[in-house]
């Protein structure tokens, strides 16, 4: 469609060197497919990590925003923004939960849980609140977030961290109890759902519900980082729904605008009521282009069914994937293939950050996190037939890389 563009280049001098970035730049897209500026044409199976629920140029959202750029793309928090009502109160049916704050990011929300979780604390009197974290996790980049991360490569150069935080390993109720044993300052116990960053390793169910009960016991928040697995990704709108739970603050952000930058931390009961005037906020945060976006974004996934399609094609794509590497998995060069519906990490014995630009030399964007971890997180809008692409393309580059 597009020829090449020599002003286009992929290389950016004057932007700041943050990112291992590929020798690629995208000019645009359709649906789960995207064109770079010299006209290659990929699979997309990462979704820009996860955010890109809709895929790409859809033709209803694209026209609704249009519709919404043309009317007001900001107004002010100083104002009542309808559009912000309109997508708290579908959150709130969503999630079993009742009142949501709106930011733009994922560390944004993130960073809001971490405040309401200090002011639930010295609300009761608790003037040293400590949060409960966990190994593996990613929770963004700001100084507290990056503090309740547990990356050290994420950590390194920017310490001093910010206190407060008891890191335990996942799936282990003895270690929760052990760690935070007759500690009166526990206020709550913040972890993802399923870790993204840290290579697609779910909590289990059980482990879930356990939580849930300890902190109903100790009188703590249970928050729920859903910023990657949650909006409908697993098959269910958010990951924790697998355990029958319901968490007491949960942040939201990717794939809840489809692209467009979209947080928000969703509250029940026990954490709606602890921010008033004053004590929280932010610019952007729920202006009314970001939340015609969230709001247009779920209705398209409730009138398209896109939670039974992330269900359908996930279980289609692992089951292809274990299929096409069972040899592999048999010998133990591919420990493992994880993850629900269309979050899922196929974890090698070897690291394979070498396959991200093998696949896209082959036309097939995905990612690679935790070094060993193989992650697709493609839009929800997936085919059956472009799943079956996806396994075409990456099995026999990883069989290659096993061999090598
Ligand atoms: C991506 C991510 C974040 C950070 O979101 P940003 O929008 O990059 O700030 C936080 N938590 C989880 C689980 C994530 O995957």
């Amino acid at each position: 469609m597009t020829a090449a563009n020599p002003l286009i280049e992929a290389s950016s001098p004057h932007v700041m060197n943050t990112y291992g970035r590929l020798p690629i730049a995208l000019s645009h897209g359709q649906g789960c497919r995207v064109w770079d500026v010299n006209g290659k044409e990929y699979l997309d199976a990462l979704g820009g990590i996860a955010v890109n629920t809709l895929g790409h140029n859809h033709p209803q959202l694209v026209p609704a925003l249009q519709d919404q750029i043309g009317k007001l793309i900001h107004s002010c928090n100083y104002y009542h923004v309808p559009l912000q009502e309109a997508l708290a109160k579908k959150l709130v049916e969503l999630s079993g939960m009742t009142n949501v704050f709106f930011c733009s990011t994922g560390l944004e929300a993130n960073e809001a849980a971490l405040k309401l979780a200090r002011k639930f604390g010295h609300d009761k009197g608790i003037e040293r609140p400590e949060i409960v974290v966990y190994e593996k996790a990613f929770h963004g980049r700001s100084i507290a977030t990056l503090s309740a991360t547990g990356n050290p490569k994420v950590q390194a150069g920017f310490g001093p961290l910010v206190e407060g935080f008891i890191r335990v390993p996942i799936n282990n109720i003895d270690s929760l109890k052990a760690a935070t044993e007759g500690n009166p300052n526990v206020v709550a116990v913040f972890f993802e759902a399923i870790q993204g960053e840290g290579g697609v390793n779910a909590m289990h169910l059980d482990y879930l519900r356990d939580v849930r009960a300890l902190c109903n016991e100790r009188d703590w928040l249970m928050m729920v980082d859903e910023v990657q697995c949650g909006m409908g990704r697993t098959g269910k709108w958010f990951a924790h729904q697998w355990a029958g739970v319901v968490p007491d603050v949960m942040p939201l952000a990717k794939g809840l605008g489809s692209g467009v930058p979209v947080g928000a931390v969703v509250a029940g009961p026990k954490a709606a009521q602890i921010f008033q005037p004053g004590n929280h906020g932010t610019t952007f945060g729920g202006n009314p282009l970001a939340m015609r976006a969230g709001v247009e974004t779920i209705r398209i996934m409730e009138a398209d069914g896109l939670l039974e399609n992330a269900a359908r094609v996930g279980a289609h794509l692992s089951q292809g994937l274990a299929a096409a590497l069972s040899a592999e998995l048999a010998s133990g060069a591919v420990r493992e293939i994880r993850g629900q519906g269309l979050m899922i990490g196929v974890d090698l014995a070897k690291p394979c950050g070498a396959l991200v630009q093998q696949c896209a030399d082959q036309g097939l964007l995905i990612s690679v996190t935790a070094d060993t971890v193989i992650r697709l997180v493609p839009p929800l809008i997936m085919t059956e037939d472009e799943a079956d692409e996806v396994i075409s393309i990456l099995c026999p580059l990883v069989k290659q890389l096993l061999q090598a």
